[in-house]
């Protein structure tokens, strides 16, 4: 992998390695941008850097693994980090077009890399998880969820197609895919009450948008999450209650979405 050291950095780590974070550049989408990316945080970046840099064609390596990278605070010590070129605003489709599939693609080869060498499972936290200091994958967005008043990052946005970068990651490493998650609640929104929060809700969602319905990827079963629901069920023939249980729940996961 090519290497341009970047400028702002720490030299070793004081805490061994548990987090995997994914960035987006907010940098166009060009075969040239990792390396243009990589050329800023070597010269004029300011006193940020990362440990690779992706795009379609190329990883671009700026911090060594074992040195610690300035890419998002309370995830820098035991954090390592991977800047995929694309924007946090991209929709789903966007996400997935060929030049994002790409990227997706090199982004896997480094962060299956990582969890060989650091024990990492390829799972993606929760904010919860990973102020719980969990071991897994997640976004800047969700350090900045775990660590409020740290920062205002959202990237790599609301739609980054994390079931399909995860299945990427898995083949990488010559796992097995993963099966349809398996229902174990009933996904409801009660008008005055808690919202429902979980893995269980973000996969769901996901779900969703493989199906084209736009929802917001966020894991908090609320009344948006409840409107995707009912056209899901509209389209399948169903009763529409915007309520996931059990049969709703199997056909969204069945084959063809
Ligand atoms: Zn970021």
């Amino acid at each position: 992998m090519q290497k341009i050291q970047a400028r702002y950095y720490t030299k070793g780590r004081v805490r061994p390695v548990r987090l995997i974070v994914c960035h987006s550049m907010e940098a166009p989408e060009k075969p040239t941008t990792a390396e243009a990316v990589a050329r800023w945080f070597a010269t004029s970046s300011p006193r940020t850097s990362t440990h690779v840099n992706v795009d379609n064609n190329s990883m671009v390596r700026s911090v060594d693994d074992g040195d610690t990278a300035w890419c998002a605070p309370n995830a820098n010590a035991d954090g390592l980090h991977v800047e995929l070129t694309g924007y946090a605003r991209q929709t789903r489709t966007e996400w997935l077009d060929a030049f994002s599939r790409a990227t997706l693609a090199n982004a896997a080869k480094v962060v299956a890399r990582w969890c060989k060498k650091y024990k990492i499972p390829v799972r993606k936290l929760t904010p919860s998880e990973v102020a719980a200091g969990k071991k897994g994958i997640c976004g800047h967005v969700d350090v900045t969820r775990a660590y409020p008043g740290t920062g205002d990052h959202t990237d790599p946005g609301k739609h980054f197609p994390w079931d399909v970068f995860l299945s990427m990651v898995r083949a990488e490493l010559g796992d097995k895919p993963a099966a349809p998650p398996r229902f174990t609640r009933v996904l409801v929104y009660t008008k005055g009450k808690a919202f429902l929060r979980g893995a269980d809700v973000e996969a769901f969602q996901a779900r969703l948008a493989d199906h084209g319905i736009d929802v917001e990827v966020d894991g908090v079963y609320g009344p948006a999450t409840v409107k995707g629901t009912s056209a899901l069920q509209r389209r399948l023939g169903f009763i529409v209650t915007g309520t996931v249980d059990k049969a709703t729940w199997k056909a969204a996961f069945a084959k063809a979405a």
